[in-house]
């Protein structure tokens, strides 16, 4: 047997670093609180912004849709991988988005990639925010394209970027929610320039589908821009608490991506179920809009709470990020809160940049007033005994 011996090293060295990252086990069912050894605590790192996943109607439509569709579909979706319930869904994501089409996707990662490879050429742009999701990272990395980074919602350097490009098709892209900062990309001003350079716009929506807009529709719908976006991505994992995602646009981009685009062609399609609990999500989200109105009065207390007891808070969502700066401190202070009964995950390099580690808070309308008090006074005790505020 060859040895790895070099992989262990760099392991320690990560360790050194306090870089090691080791997997969080929670032994129950995730929703406000969750079990994680004998203990029951409050969770408050969870992308399940509406409570959704622990849903009823999602189990339901899964038991039905395993009735009538069966458990898997057997292939890709341009040989028998294709029903109508993935007709269904395809065709309400499009409604949602505002759009003429969509196109599901197994992950979000696999959707930007596959855009971010499919559509530009060599000898195009991609105008990059620095503080993109990694599978945003990732699709410029494997793009023929030239990637230019604009400073995080730095419309001057975009403008500056776009002015110097001589390139023959740009395109902007961008996160709505920014996912490690909480904050929003100021999509009216990158329209804008893009009407004005001639680019296109790509939208990931992963942590805004759900949660901006008055019907959660997205960022588009929050700053007035509905089908006025070129590319939207959005996936099904965040507040739809399932799990996949999707393309939304013109019929011409998504015929496209269905003949061209990689990380759609070449994968099995998604299983019936999982199909009609997305269908099952959609439903409860637009029926039941207290969910909306419950996350965004528990992130004004939650955030409000933070800022009050003196800890450095960024953002404006329910991602309330907790910048601590020091990779060993955040851990820590993650370690305090959960003996003190909440789950909040220290976020390290490379997932933020180097001197920014932060806890990363998230929120959820399944929080009643109960767990917001008690998490705030955990973290009241952890701020000052590691003096963080
Ligand atoms: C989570 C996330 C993705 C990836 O989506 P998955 O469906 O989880 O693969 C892409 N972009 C952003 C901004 C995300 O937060």
């Amino acid at each position: 047997m060859a040895e790895w011996g070099y992989l262990g090293e760099e392991l320690d060295g990560l360790r050194q670093k306090g870089l090691l990252r080791q997997i969080p086990w929670m032994e129950g069912p995730v929703g406000p609180r969750v079990r994680m050894g004998r203990r029951e605590v409050i969770l408050l790192c969870s992308n399940d912004y509406l409570g959704i996943s622990q849903s009823p109607a999602l189990a339901k439509a899964a038991k039905e849709a395993m009735e009538k569709w069966g458990c898997g579909a057997p292939a890709s979706r341009s040989i028998a991988g294709s029903l109508g319930i993935h007709r269904e869904l395809e065709e309400e994501l499009a409604q949602l988005k505002g759009t003429s089409s969509a196109l599901l996707f197994s992950t979000g990662y696999m959707a930007n990639i596959g855009l971010l490879t499919t559509l530009l050429r060599e000898g195009d742009l991609i105008l990059s925010d620095e503080l993109n999701h990694a599978s945003i990272v990732d699709g410029c990395r494997l793009s023929r394209a030239e990637v230019w980074i604009y400073r995080h919602r730095d419309m001057d350097h975009l403008a500056e970027l776009l002015r110097r490009s001589n390139h023959r098709r740009r395109l902007i892209v961008t996160d709505g929610v920014f996912s490690m900062e909480g904050d929003i990309a100021p999509l009216r001003e990158i329209k804008e320039l893009a009407g004005r350079y001639d680019a296109f716009v790509m939208l990931d929506d992963a942590h805004a589908t759900g949660v901006l807009g008055r019907e959660g529709r997205g960022t588009a719908e929050h700053f007035g821009l509905l089908g006025q976006i070129e590319v939207q991505m959005g996936t099904l994992g965040k507040a739809l608490g399932v799990m996949g995602a999707f393309v939304a646009g013109e019929r011409v981009l998504i015929d496209y991506l269905i003949n061209r685009c990689r990380p759609f062609m070449y994968t099995t399609s998604p299983p019936p179920p999982l199909v009609a609990m997305s269908k099952a999500a959609l439903k409860v989200m637009r029926e039941e809009g207290w969910r909306r109105e419950r996350l965004w009065e528990n992130t004004r207390r939650l955030r409000e709470g933070l800022q009050g007891l003196g800890f450095q808070v960024r953002g404006e969502t329910p991602i309330i990020p907790v910048l601590i700066g020091d990779n060993r401190l955040v851990m820590e202070a993650s370690r305090r809160l959960l003996e003190l009964g909440v789950f909040v995950q220290g976020i390290r390099p490379p997932t933020v940049p180097e001197g920014a580690s932060r806890l990363r808070v998230s929120v959820s309308a399944s929080h009643g007033d109960q767990e917001i008090e008690e998490a705030l006074e955990a973290f009241r005790q952890v701020g000052e005994e590691l003096r963080l505020i």
